[in-house]
């Protein structure tokens, strides 16, 4: 059966060596295969990938070589959380009235009229009372005096960063 059977009943203990041994990487390569599996399934979403990455590893040793070099360095849990985390200190920030230009993410307080970093208008003071107002409001609710609609004040959605660059100045 293998190659030492050849040399007769004297060799049987280097037999059983090679077997041994040739046993023992059989089940190495078939561990590397389930870990490679099993780890690219908590790094990768794509179930298309993780069926490459469990096909690679089927080359013994360099498969998975190659896998641990290339593969995602975080798990998908740990980005989710991440992201979660991200949110919920966004959320935090929200309620303590932190607030943000919307034209600059420059730190403005709640009742600025005017960006102190992009010098934009953030808020027209009541024409009564001169309170900061928002521009959604109707009525100013300090003085109860009607706003008058200055052309339909665009409501302001945060935007992301990207837009914020490339937005050309006024
Ligand atoms: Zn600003
Ligand atoms: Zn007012």
């Amino acid at each position: 059966m293998t190659p030492f059977a050849i040399f007769g009943i004297e060799n049987s203990g280097l037999n059983l060596a090679v077997n041994l041994v040739l046993l023992f990487l059989v089940v190495l390569w078939i561990a590397l295969i389930y870990w490679t599996f099993a780890d690219a399934r908590r790094r990768i979403e794509d179930p298309m990938l993780v069926g490459c990455a469990t096909a690679a590893s089927l080359f013994p040793l360099v498969g998975t070589l190659v896998y641990m070099i290339v593969r995602p360095p975080e798990y998908l849990d740990d980005v989710r959380e991440r992201e979660l985390e991200m949110q919920a200190a966004e959320a935090r920030l929200a309620q303590l009235g932190y607030h943000l230009c919307p034209h600059c993410d420059f730190e403005v307080e709640k009742d600025f009229l005017r960006c102190p970093n992009c010098m934009r208008k953030l808020k027209d003071p009541c024409r009564s009372c001169g309170k900061p107002l928002d521009p959604l409001w109707k009525v100013c609710p300090y003085c109860e005096t009607e706003v008058e609609s200055t052309a339909a004040a665009p409501r302001r959605a945060r935007r992301r960063r990207v837009e914020d660059v490339a937005e050309p100045t006024q």
